[in-house]
């Protein structure tokens, strides 16, 4: 099969995806989250690669595989200050059948000892040297007596040994770490720090890279002020285009604050449409519902495609998205915590994915519930703000904030993950098993 059709095939199912999509969800139906999760990342695609600095590598993921251009080490090695020595001078040696060898020089780290250690000898040697081929053992330097050491004698004349070693003691084997060849870290793989140091271990001065997709953030609402104002009667400092733009950048984005936007439709129509034209993706925070300034759902269904604007999930139900411009636009609730629990389980996906990360899940656990949580009948999917602890057992207990208003960042602030009760459920009694989205840890951690 050629590439090509490869490519005109894939062309043709996603051309297929986004077709089926879009004649489901273009109407104001509710949808389940699920069905908005998968929605949204079937119109996601990676980002491009670039070139990035060893220095700068860390977090970005890898858009090649890294191969091994060398064995690592290329050469056996001590792992111990101490002598080379042949295996086969020892025989039942102990305290009181000594051995003793003669001393026919000192190596360290980055020489090589270019003659042959003859039976009878014994070569001091530094952590790091390359053991000569001719010895097979080393000996600590802490179990050896030396005569002989001197300004004009530094590795000394004899060397005693009084404790039988094993064969191959302290050798490091060559490719240890690696033989040439090996895949060290693998394409969609994040690089950790130890990843920077087997980048650094195999020659990759600079390493191909998704670009951090650019994100833009615009919060809207007649009552917003900047964070540097004291608010006035009736009005609030903008904290979402901030709480969403550290979310934002802990997805791994590249984040740019646009100004915030009257709720005035025609403000919002340039906005969007410019940014849309700018960046990667596009985030607003407020007038996502159906109030009477609300225009965000209106304005990307006039400039785009309109997927849906209503999630069956509390907090937030008014999630709107869709694409203007090729470009995804996501349109979160005003209230702060029903907009990061959006970001959370609805965008933060989509931007993981525009990276080339394959795990798109948080870890989640299952957790005892410490108390009752009594909901409202209702069928809506409940996140609730909450947080996991180990009780005296070392068993997994999660205890709900208190307060779950949406308008709170304290509750989200105090919490380590989402505690999820499914659609429709009954009231929980404490003891109840739950499952908590862990929000403190990496997608694709096993816990
Ligand atoms: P909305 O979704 O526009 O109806 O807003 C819902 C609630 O969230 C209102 O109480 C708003 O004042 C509040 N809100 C909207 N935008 C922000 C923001 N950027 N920062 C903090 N709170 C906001
Ligand atoms: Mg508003």
């Amino acid at each position: 099969m050629s590439l090509n059709w490869i490519l005109l095939s894939a062309g043709r199912m996603i051309f297929a995806k986004r077709s089926i999509m879009t004649a489901r969800y273009t109407s104001s139906e509710m949808i389940d989250v699920e069905d908005a999760r998968e929605t949204i990342l079937s119109q996601i695609v990676a980002t491009e690669t670039e070139s990035v600095a060893l220095t700068a590598c860390l977090g970005r993921v890898l858009a090649q595989d890294v191969v091994s251009d060398i064995d690592i080490a290329s050469f056996d090695s001590t792992a111990m200050d101490g002598f080379a020595v042949r295996f086969s001078d020892f025989s039942d040696v102990n305290e009181s059948n000594p051995l003793k060898l003669k001393i026919i020089g000192i190596l360290g780290a980055g020489s090589v000892y270019e003659s042959t250690v003859e039976p009878g000898q014994a070569l001091r040697i530094m952590t790091g040297a390359p053991v000569p081929s001719s010895v097979d053992t080393v000996v600590k330097i802490e179990d050896v007596a030396i005569e002989g050491e001197s300004a004009e004698c530094p590795s000394g004349e004899y060397a005693t040994f009084t404790k039988m070693p094993k064969l191959r003691d302290h050798i490091r084997p060559r490719g240890e770490e690696a033989v040439r060849g090996d895949v060290l870290l693998h394409i969609g793989e994040r690089i950790s720090t130890a990843g920077a140091g087997l980048l650094a271990a195999t020659g990759n001065a600079k390493i191909l890279a998704y670009r951090r997709p650019r994100v833009a953030i615009s919060s809207t609402g007649d009552e917003l002020v900047d964070v540097d104002q004291i608010p006035g009667p009736g009005q609030i400092r903008n904290s979402n285009s901030y709480s969403l733009a550290a979310a934002a950048i802990d997805a791994g984005a590249e984040v740019t604050v646009l100004p915030a936007v009257a709720d005035n439709r025609e403000a919002l129509v340039e906005t969007l449409k410019a940014a849309a034209g700018s960046f990667d993706f596009v985030i607003t925070s407020g007038g996502a519902a159906e109030g009477d300034f609300d225009y965000v759902t209106s304005v990307v269904r006039e400039l785009g495609t309109l997927y849906f604007n209503k999630v069956n999930m509390r907090p937030g139900k008014a999630q709107t998205f869709g694409i203007i411009d090729d470009t995804p636009v996501f349109g979160l609730p005003g209230n702060p915590a029903a907009a990061m629990v959006g970001f959370e389980i609805l965008i933060r996906p989509a931007l993981l994915k525009m990276q080339g990360l394959p795990d798109l899940r948080r870890p989640t656990v299952r957790a005892m519930l410490t108390t009752d949580v009594r909901k409202k009948a209702d069928s809506r999917r409940f996140y609730l703000r909450a947080r996991v602890d180990r009780d005296g057992e070392q068993r997994l207990i999660v205890t709900p904030e208190k307060n779950q208003s949406s308008a709170l960042f304290s509750a989200l602030n105090r919490s380590n993950c989402l505690l999820v009760i499914p659609e429709g459920s009954e009231p929980c009694p404490a003891g109840t098993e739950v499952d908590c989205i862990r929000l403190d840890i990496q997608e694709g951690v096993i816990l």
